[in-house]
Formats: structure tokens, C-alpha cells, sequence
């Protein structure tokens, strides 16, 4: 009887320190980008489907979530099935013709629905797009020897805003397109980044498959905390952020530069995190500090 209670308890509390956060985030814009390493691991589709719970939640305790997801690890499954070769200039992979459409094909046609539809499963709350859909995301090529891999020129968020305005859930596809609308497979982390910045997003979080940033790859207990944008340049120039974290954590500096409250790198592996990052008073993962964006409770006058 007693553990009943207690257990009882400990969800009321577990409801009411989540009160202040949510009165806090009403009506504010959270872009969260999940990995494509975060989906690839998901055969069973448990953890998309904690995660479509999150976000519903977040959702309808008045936020307004956007999801932005990648799918590189998707992209070269169908590659290798259609047995289709990958070549490398300089070390770098190209993107031809034949795969920036499978690179569509993959985004549009698989991951995006995938994530639409785990959203759905709790409402009609979920609108997938790619950035090709009212001119969102404008491209233009990054190195003309690597083909049709774009950089981000331009967002237009009118469609998104429109999508939120009518209390949907955008998720997007990171297809771009350029003036001439030629498509292009542009990088996932640094479009999560520039559309958190047009929105001018309270959060930006990054869902990965490692616990935060490390001071020391290698080392999982060298996790960094809190860190600001000035530090985070430091660690770039030292070398300590590599790989895939890369575009991650420049474009957190970018974001929080340019009026994006925080920027979080949170672990995808553990289930609700982002439950846990935004509604409780642990403090979980990297938390990159903004100008603008509000670290604890105190001083909460709101
Ligand atoms: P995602 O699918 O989430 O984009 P990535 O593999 O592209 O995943 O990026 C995450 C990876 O970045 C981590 O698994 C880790 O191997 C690597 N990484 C490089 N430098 C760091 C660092 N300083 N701290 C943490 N992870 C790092
Ligand atoms: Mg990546």
C-alpha cells in the first residue's frame, strides 16, 4: 500500500515541478533535429515512438515543436541495395544526379512519413514538408566537384509559420533547392540551425547517439555541462569537436549568436530525454547558453 502511495506521490511531484517550465514554454518554438543514427537504431521503432510521445506532449502543453531530421545511414542502405557505387573526390563523398534523387527518395518518401506517421499515432498533429515545399530552404552548391550538395543560402519560413500558426507539428525534410530548382541534400544539423535562427526558436536540441559533448571524445566522463558560444570556438580551434559533431556545434554557436534562446546536444538513446531537458529540473546533456535564453527558474518573473 505504502509503495503504491509513494509511487502515487512521486508522480504528482514529478507533474508539478514540470509546472513552472511548462508556463514558461507556452506558445515558444523548440526545433529539434533527430539523427538519422538516432533512427537507424530504432528497427523495433520504440525509441521513435518515445519520441513521437514527446513531442506531442510538448505540443499540447502549448509549445510548438518542429522536428528538422537527417538520414544519412538511410541513404546508404538504398545506395548499397540499388548497388550503387560512391565516389570520392578529395576524400569527399559526390553527390551525382542518381543520388540526390535517392537522397530525395529516401528523405521524402521514407524517413520524413515515418516520422509524420509515429506523430500521428496520437492525433492529426504531424505535417511532413521538405525544404523544397514553399521555397523553405534555398541552396546553392557547395563545391561544384561534390555535385549536388548544397549549403543554405536562404530560409523562407512562411510555410512553417503557417504550419504552426494552424497548431501543426512541421517535420522537415533537409532537401533544398536553388534558384532554378535543382534539388540539393544539404546537412541536417545546419539546417536545424538556420531554421531555429529565422524562427528565432527558444530552443534549438540536437538528438545524437553520444550523451553531450566531450572535452575528451574518448573519455564519457569528460561531458561538458554548460558551455557558451566563445568557448565553444576555442574547442573548435583545438580540435576537440570532430566528425559529426562539427555541424552541430557550429551552428549552436551560429544560433545562439543570432537570438535562438539555448542550443542542446542531448543523447536520442535515452528514452523521454527530451522530456527531461525541458521539464525537469536536471539538467541532462550540453547545454549551450544563449543571450537570450533562460538557464534555471530563478529569477522567473513571468
Ligand atoms: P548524428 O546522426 O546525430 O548527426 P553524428 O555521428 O553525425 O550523429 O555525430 C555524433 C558523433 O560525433 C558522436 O557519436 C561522436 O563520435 C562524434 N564526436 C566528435 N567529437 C565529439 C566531441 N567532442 N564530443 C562528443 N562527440 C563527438
Ligand atoms: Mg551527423
Amino acid at each position: 500500500m505504502s509503495t503504491d502511495h509513494d509511487a502515487a506521490g512521486l508522480k504528482a511531484s514529478i507533474l508539478v515541478e514540470a509546472l513552472p517550465y511548462i508556463r514558461r514554454f507556452a506558445g515558444k518554438i523548440v526545433v529539434v533535429k533527430y539523427g538519422g543514427n538516432a533512427l537507424a537504431g530504432t528497427s523495433d521503432h520504440d525509441a521513435l515512438s518515445l519520441f513521437a510521445e514527446d513531442i506531442v506532449l510538448m505540443r499540447l502543453v502549448g509549445m510548438r515543436p518542429v522536428v528538422v531530421h537527417g538520414g544519412g545511414p538511410q541513404i546508404s542502405d538504398l545506395m548499397k541495395r540499388l548497388g550503387k557505387e560512391t565516389e570520392f573526390v578529395d576524400g569527399l563523398r559526390v553527390t551525382d544526379a542518381e543520388t540526390v534523387d535517392i537522397a530525395r527518395m529516401v528523405l521524402k518518401g521514407q524517413v520524413n512519413p515515418q516520422i509524420v506517421a509515429a506523430i500521428n499515432v496520437h492525433g492529426h498533429y504531424a505535417v511532413g514538408v521538405s525544404g523544397v515545399d514553399g521555397g523553405l530552404i534555398r541552396a546553392t552548391a557547395r563545391d561544384e566537384r561534390l555535385g549536388f550538395v548544397g549549403d543554405v543560402t536562404e530560409i523562407n519560413p512562411e510555410v512553417i509559420h503557417g504550419l504552426l500558426d494552424d497548431e501543426f507539428i512541421p517535420v522537415i525534410a533537409t532537401i533544398g533547392s536553388d534558384i532554378n530548382g535543382q534539388a540539393y541534400n544539404i546537412n541536417a544539423d545546419t539546417v536545424a540551425g538556420a531554421i531555429a535562427e529565422s524562427l528565432g526558436a527558444e530552443k534549438l536540441v540536437y538528438l545524437t547517439d553520444i550523451e553531450g559533448l566531450r572535452r575528451d571524445v574518448a573519455d564519457a566522463a569528460s561531458l561538458i555541462r554548460q558551455t557558451t558560444a566563445d568557448e565553444l570556438d576555442q574547442l573548435i580551434a583545438d580540435g576537440i569537436i570532430a566528425g559529426g559533431m562539427i555541424p552541430k556545434v557550429t551552428s549552436c554557436i551560429h544560433a545562439v549568436r543570432n537570438g535562438v534562446g539555448n542550443a542542446h546536444i542531448l543523447d536520442g538513446r535515452i528514452a523521454h530525454v527530451l522530456l527531461l531537458e525541458i521539464f525537469t529540473d536536471s539538467g541532462i546533456g550540453t547545454m549551450i547558453k544563449g543571450l537570450h535564453g533562460t538557464t534555471g527558474l530563478q529569477g522567473d518573473d513571468a
